[in-house]
């Protein structure tokens, strides 16, 4: 049989942190000591009190099919909590509850954007943003940073890439996979080209409550009502409260957009688990006082990766204000990140993601978000794979 494959499945490039992942889980399950810094989940369990409202939810018999876009309740919570932590105004029917941030963004990418269409996307990026824009026909331009400007892109170069073709601008901060942090200000500018040149922004801002050294960001759509206007949140359960399994994102967007995705999710996945969504409510009414011990735990594991990969011979690396990521730049040991990330599987049992896959291939990325002892033996093994390497 020949089976033909859709232009636009097989125009897409696997998951590549997926592929890291599920490698290394097989190499531990055949009995190898792998040390993984592939993660991107914190390794710590739901708090206790979301767990519980889930399984009352289940034993009280919440089975069924719920709206499409969320039971009122969760859209309200989430409502509430844009005012509360943002100062943004959204009526419930502007929230849109979906299966996971990662769904919520096709989403909002599928609502917005078609043929013709041109998302402008920084590089490093979250390794989904361009398939997902190729998913929905239309074309992704990437713009490059490096660790020069702290993989930020500039209101230059932001400026520089938009068409008339230009449709949506991709902001993730802090990002996924560099860590990085966008100031308010540097936010701000970016937004003000956007709102200049009627560019819709999708705001990813999932990793918005994990924040070091005092780093703050503030989301882009608060900083005036066409900021508002332009901008589509999407955020999530499951980076703040280690909700990654249960499959539950959110976006909030003017009325119009929100509707359309309401009515692209109706027709295909429906309604995110129902009694998942009950976790979801106590996620956000229940008390926050996992995270800040989940935070100095983070901070501590940051700090210690930071100082040991700039001692290591061939590797440099800035340090991140935000999510669970270091990004090292690894072009001095003279390798490209896939063999680099391929050869220190092989040797030193370490797994670790190349940066090709977020589109630049100088950097590897770590996460931290695995215990202490396996960051100093993987750190180690790091240090041993670079020493042994010849120029
Ligand atoms: C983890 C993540 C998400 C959402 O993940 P889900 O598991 O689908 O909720 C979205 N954006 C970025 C950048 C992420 O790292």
């Amino acid at each position: 049989m020949n089976y033909r494959i859709s232009q636009r499945a097989a125009s897409l490039s696997p998951s590549l942190t997926l592929v890291i992942d599920s490698k290394a889980k097989q190499m531990k399950a055949e009995g190898q000591d792998v040390v993984g810094f592939g993660a991107g989940e914190p390794d710590f369990d739901t708090p206790q009190h979301i767990k519980d409202a889930c399984a009352k939810a289940l034993a009280d018999g919440f089975t069924k099919y719920t709206p499409a876009a969320g039971i009122p309740e969760l859209r309200q919570a989430i409502a509430d909590k844009h005012q509360r932590e943002n100062g943004l105004t959204y009526k419930p029917s502007q929230i849109i509850v979906s299966c996971g941030g990662k769904h919520s963004c096709y989403n909002v990418i599928l609502a917005t954007c078609q043929e013709g269409d041109e998302v402008i996307i920084p590089a490093p990026y979250w390794l989904s943003y361009p398939e997902m824009v190729k998913l929905a026909g239309a074309k992704p331009v990437i713009i490059e940073t490096s660790d020069k400007t702290e993989f930020k892109v500039t209101p230059a170069q932001l400026h520089a890439a938009i068409t008339p073709r230009t449709r949506l601008f991709v902001l993730n901060s802090p990002s996924n996979p560099t860590g990085s942090v966008y100031t308010p200000e540097e936010t701000k500018a970016l937004g003000d080209i956007c709102v200049e040149k009627g560019v819709l922004i999708m705001s990813d801002e999932i990793y918005e409550h994990l924040l070091y050294d005092g780093a703050t960001v503030k989301s882009v759509a608060s900083f005036s009502q066409a900021h508002y206007d332009h901008t589509i949140i999407v955020h999530g359960f499951a980076k703040a409260w280690s909700m990654t399994g249960w499959r539950l994102g959110w976006c909030a967007a003017p009325e119009p957009i929100a509707k359309a995705i309401d009515a692209v999710q109706s027709h295909s996945t429906s309604n995110p688990t129902s009694f998942a969504q009950k976790g979801a409510v106590a996620a956000l009414t229940g008390p926050q006082d996992h995270l800040p011990k989940w935070l100095a735990e983070f901070s501590k594991r940051r700090t210690y990766a930071f100082n040991k990969l700039n001692s290591i011979p061939g590797i440099t690396c800035v340090n991140a204000k935000g999510a669970f990521y270091l990004f090292p730049n690894i072009s001095q040991t003279g390798l490209k990140s896939a063999e680099f990330c391929a050869r220190l599987l092989e040797q030193e049992k370490v797994a670790a993601v190349p940066g090709i896959a977020f589109g630049a291939d100088d950097y590897i990325r770590l996460s931290y978000a695995t215990g202490m002892a396996n960051i100093e033996k993987g750190l180690a093994r790091i240090e041993n794979f670079c020493k042994g390497l010849k120029k």
